[in-house]
């Protein structure tokens, strides 16, 4: 079975790899809000959102909710399961 961690790094990795993109994991600690993002950046000035689920998993009611008070401020805000689905969600090819 395939952790979140790990997909979460690799997602991470990968996207250091893309220029103009700054990559941060958000740390599960009581002082963020709750259901935001695994990960959370910025590729050429737009800010983005990604929450990573294993496959057969979609995220929570909160976590959507989060992901469109995100979306609707402007940013690219969506989830995925590999590092193809997080490529997906920033428009950029493999
Ligand atoms: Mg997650």
């Amino acid at each position: 079975m395939v952790l979140e961690s790990r997909i979460v790094d690799n997602v991470k990795q990968r996207l250091r790899e893309i220029p103009q993109c700054v990559v941060r994991k958000r740390h599960g600690t009581a002082y963020i809000t709750r259901g935001d993002a695994d990960l959370y950046g910025s590729l050429r000035g737009r800010h983005f959102e990604i929450e990573v689920k294993r496959p057969g998993k979609q995220p929570t009611p909160l976590q959507f909710a989060r992901l469109e008070e995100w979306r609707a401020s402007g940013a690219i805000a969506g989830w995925a399961t590999n590092v193809a689905g997080a490529l997906a969600v920033l428009e950029c090819a493999e």
